[in-house]
Parts: structure tokens; sequence; C-alpha cells
């Protein structure tokens, strides 16, 4: 079922009888549930596959429900919250004691932004709770940027709220601290630069380590089910596709090529803010051509770019 901007209250009612439904938010869709319903956070994760030990992001509408949720909010993360929000970035932060194991898969640490998307922020106004919202995707898969996306993963099971094209179309990028030292666990929508500029040098999660606290991370992720194969220059791959239906993903460049049964360019000006907005979408329609492989080239690698590239590899393992 879609709901349209002006269904709001059908929405609210979903969410207050402790079903769950997809919202648009500027990086992806989420699957949205109560994070104080029991029943409303099991089905979440029921409706992902998502494994239990996966904890969820809060979604809050205003900086003053930070208190409600966390138990410590270090200075830097006060910096970045008053610089990014509502924005895509994710803080995770100390726990307070109200916010359910189920949420935080038994961490004492709790995941909270304020997504930038007008409709959902109606909508968490006219909640008397916060909402927990992982991507509306099954686990594993290619993250939603529209709600035909997420009504083609979910089709009549799940109701969903239009928002349109997400804007950002990339997850958030997620800091943790180590008492007051920033930790980035997910590259995203916001660039590690970017950061930087704010609060100074951030250390980056590593892998090895990453895999338990920010699934995120985990090395199969937003993954096609197409054979997906990344190059930074797809002629070299040439050997591989004599005869074959291949689809390229690019960052820029020209749309024709006879070699190729349809190219996805992400940006004809090679804009890397709209290159990331269009990576899913893209990802989605190659994987879903029927083709034999999806040569991916990698972007830039600077600044957003950087995400994309994170996605892709993790796209292609
Ligand atoms: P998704 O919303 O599906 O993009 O996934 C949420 C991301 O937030 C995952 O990568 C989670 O592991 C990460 N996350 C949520 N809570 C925590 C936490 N307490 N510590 C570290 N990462 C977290
Ligand atoms: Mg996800």
């Amino acid at each position: 079922m879609l709901l349209g901007p002006d269904e709001l209250e059908k929405a609210v009612a979903i969410l207050k009888k402790n079903d769950v439904l997809a919202i648009p938010t500027e990086t992806v869709y989420g699957l949205a549930g109560n994070i104080y319903s029991e029943e409303a956070i099991a089905k979440i994760f029921e409706l992902k596959k998502r494994p239990l030990n996966n904890p969820l992001i809060v979604h809050l509408h205003k900086m003053e429900q930070v208190h409600e949720i966390v138990a410590e909010f270090p200075s830097k993360a006060k910096l970045l919250a008053e610089q990014f929000w509502p924005g895509p970035l994710t803080l995770v932060l100390k726990k307070g004691n109200n916010v359910p194991d189920l949420v935080t898969a038994g961490k004492d640490t709790v995941a909270i932004r304020i997504p930038d998307h007008p409709v959902t922020l109606a909508l968490l106004e006219k909640l008397p709770f916060p909402i927990a919202a992982p991507s509306a995707n099954p686990f594993n898969r290619i993250s939603p940027t529209s709600a035909e996306h997420v009504h083609g993963y979910f089709q009549n099971t799940l109701a969903v709220l239009d928002g349109g094209a997400c804007k950002k179309g990339i997850e958030s990028t997620i800091i943790g601290f180590e008492g007051e030292e920033p930790i980035l666990y997910r590259l995203g929508s916001i660039s590690k630069e970017t950061i930087e500029e704010l609060i100074g040098e951030v250390r980056v999660q590593n892998k090895a380590k990453a895999a338990p606290n920010a699934p995120g991370m985990l090395k199969k992720h937003y993954a096609p089910t197409t054979k997906t194969y990344l190059t930074d220059n797809a002629q070299e791959m040439a050997y591989m596709t004599e005869g074959k239906k291949v689809g390229l993903l690019r960052f820029t460049g020209r749309s024709e090529d006879p070699n190729y049964r349809h190219i996805e360019v992400l940006s004809p000006s090679g804009d890397l803010a709209e290159a990331t907005a269009n990576l899913y979408g893209a990802l989605h329609r190659l994987d879903s051509m029927k083709l034999d492989m999806i040569i991916a080239e990698r972007a830039p690698h600077i600044g957003l770019g950087v995400s994309i590239n994170d996605r892709l590899e993790r796209a292609t393992q």
C-alpha cells in the first residue's frame, strides 16, 4: 500500500498500533517502528531477515529528545549534531536506561539521528515515541531510494509512505566515541573530510574489528543479485564480456557503447553528490535487467567518491 504525504494520519495510526511501515528519509527509505514496542521491533527484524545482533538507528525530530535516549553526550558529538542535524549523520552514544535491548542488540550504546525529510519530520512530531528505522530492504540487498524500490521488495506486505526520491541516496555516516575520541564506523552521505573540518581528525574503525559494531561494515552488503565486478577501467574487463549481456555502471562519461546492453552514468557532469544520489537507483535498474554481469567503474577516490567506492566494494564481494 502506498500512502501519499497527505496521508500522515494513516501512518501515525499504523505506528501507534505497534505495526511497521516504510518511511522516506534523505538517505534511503527506512523500515520504521516504535522503539518502545517489542512487537514492532521484532517485526522489523523479521521482515528484513536481519540478524538480531545488528542494532538499529533511533530516529528523533528534535535535539531535546536526545536526553531521553542517551546517558552521555560528548562535546564533539554535540558539535556534530548542531552542525549536521537534521541530516545524514548518525551518532553512537552511551545509551540511557529507557532504550530497549532489542533496539541496540544488547549493546550499551545506541545509534541516533534526526533525518532531514519534511514528511518524516512531520510524522515524528505527531508521535509520542521515537522510531527505529533500518533501511527498508531485505538483509544484504541494495538499499531502497524510492517508494517503488521498497514496494518491489515487500509488495503488499508493507505500507510505504511516499516521500519521493531520496536526495542523498546512500546511508548516513556513523560516528561513535571512545571516551571523547571520535571513531568513524561507517562512511556515508557526509565525507570524512567534511566531518574533520569540524572536529579534527577521526579514526577509522579498522575493518577486522568493524563487523560486530556496525553491520553496515559487513563485507557483503548492499549487493545486487547479478554478478558484479569492480574495476578502475571497464576496458580492462573486455576479455570477460564477449558474447555476454553486460551492464556498465560508470561515474561519468558516455552512455552509448555497443559493447554494453545498458550503461548507467551516475553523473554526466562529474559531480560526486549527484553520483551518490543516483548510485542505488542505477544498481536497482541494472539488477532488474536480467544481465549476465554488471561491470562497475570506481569513482574518483576523494570526498563522497570514497563512500561510493565503499558501497561498490561491498556490492562486488
Ligand atoms: P541500517 O539502518 O540498515 O543502515 O543499519 C544501521 C547501522 O547502524 C548498522 O551498520 C548498525 O550496525 C549501526 N549501528 C546501530 N547501532 C549501533 C551501535 N550501538 N554501535 C555501532 N553501530 C551501530
Ligand atoms: Mg541497511
